[in-house]
């Protein structure tokens, strides 16, 4: 089976693509169409799509090339779902007449090079443009996934300066008001966390990080949150949370904190909910009017010993270091480089969205013996 070079070679990619891939001035060379192969190795179990949901990975022996190709697997799938959701999207913001961001939705991500190898290994998948836009679900997740990358050596750091800290998960929210805009909502928040950090029941909390949610309900109007990630010297106990943010808010006694025990999970939560992208279909035009208004505002807050702490270089994460360090090894490949899992010739192959997605869903993943 032969994989067809996706998307339009004439098509614009901007030039910054090729200095990121290491290029100065002369674009690359149009790159072959890579053959890939896809049949499964005689002596490897292997695994299509269809099959991966099926698989426990915890329970399976996986080599660091595996977990990547099986990654990438998993991923085809979320981004085809994406696509799907986006063009619903785009068609709802054209309705009501956002043309330009419609347009400026239906640009995002709509071509992706990517290096390839002959065998279908894909790395450094670049889009020709990100559109930023707060119900974008791709910018979304990127915007989710950068944060990460800042945040959590942050938290590592601290706790390797002092693990007898605890590490807590915190929801605060104030009361809908159909009245209240986005905005409104938002300060409102923001200013009363200020008070809380303030206060006696704060005393525990050494540093944290956190985010605003708004969920919209056509009922009650939008609904803000904040779930933030907290380092604590001691519990808080919930109760006595609860009395301090209703005496700050004047509304709300809506608190959750739990402990989590492992750190990357910990963080993950933390940070997806904030970044999942709003739910376009409950927004009616005026919402996401504000919304779009209110899309330079800082929703995201940091204090106490995580804000500007100082990392150094040799952190124990604790996360599946082996395979954070071939994840940032594959981020310096460059065009002609030996494929890192198969050794053959990297090339740089244009996609569309789909066909990206596709692309990544056709690699066959070995599940024992060398891919
Ligand atoms: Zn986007
Ligand atoms: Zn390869």
């Amino acid at each position: 089976m032969v994989a067809q070079r996706q998307g339009n070679n004439s098509s614009p990619i901007g030039n910054d693509h090729h200095l990121s891939y290491g290029f100065k001035s002369s674009p690359p060379a149009q790159p072959s169409t890579p053959q890939v192969n896809l049949q499964p190795q005689d002596d490897a179990l292997s695994f299509s799509l269809d099959t991966i949901t099926q698989i426990d990975i915890c329970n399976v022996e996986l080599s660091v090339f595996n977990l990547y190709l099986l990654k990438q697997l998993r991923r085809s799938t979320r981004l085809l779902n994406r696509l799907e959701m986006k063009q619903k999207f785009e068609k709802k913001l054209r309705k009501f007449g956002f043309i330009e961001e419609a347009d400026r939705l239906k640009r995002c991500r709509a071509e992706v090079v990517s290096l390839v190898c002959e065998n279908g290994h894909s790395f450094r998948p670049i889009p020709d443009f990100q559109c930023y836009l707060p119900f974008c679900p791709d910018c979304c997740e990127r915007k989710s996934i950068i944060e990460l990358r800042k945040k959590l050596p942050k938290v590592f750091q601290a706790l390797k300066n002092d693990p007898s800290l605890i590490l807590a998960l915190n929801t605060l929210t104030i009361k809908s008001d159909n009245d209240r805009k986005l905005v409104a909502g938002n300060n409102k928040l923001k200013e009363g966390f200020k008070t809380l950090r303030r206060q006696k029941v704060w005393k525990n909390c050494v540093g944290g990080f956190g985010r605003i949610e708004n969920t919209y309900k056509k009922s009650v109007g939008w609904h803000p949150h904040l779930h933030s990630i907290l380092l604590l010297k001691g519990y808080i106990p919930q109760k006595a949370l609860s009395d301090a943010w209703n005496g700050v808010t004047k509304c709300s006694k809506v608190v959750d904190i739990r402990t989590v025990h492992d750190v990357a999970t910990g963080l993950i939560e933390c940070i997806k909910y904030p970044f999942k992208p709003s739910d376009l279909k409950k927004l009616g035009k005026p919402q996401i009017a504000e919304m779009l208004d209110a899309k330079g505002e800082r929703l995201g807050v940091s204090f106490g010993v995580l804000f500007g702490i100082e990392v150094d270089d040799d952190l124990d994460t604790g996360i599946d270091v082996e395979y954070a360090e071939f994840v940032d090894e594959t981020r310096k490949l460059e065009v002609g480089d030996p494929c890192p899992i198969c050794q053959t010739k990297l090339d740089l192959i244009n996609f569309t969205a789909r066909g990206y997605a596709e692309f990544l869903g056709s690699i066959r993943v070995a599940a024992r013996g060398s891919p």
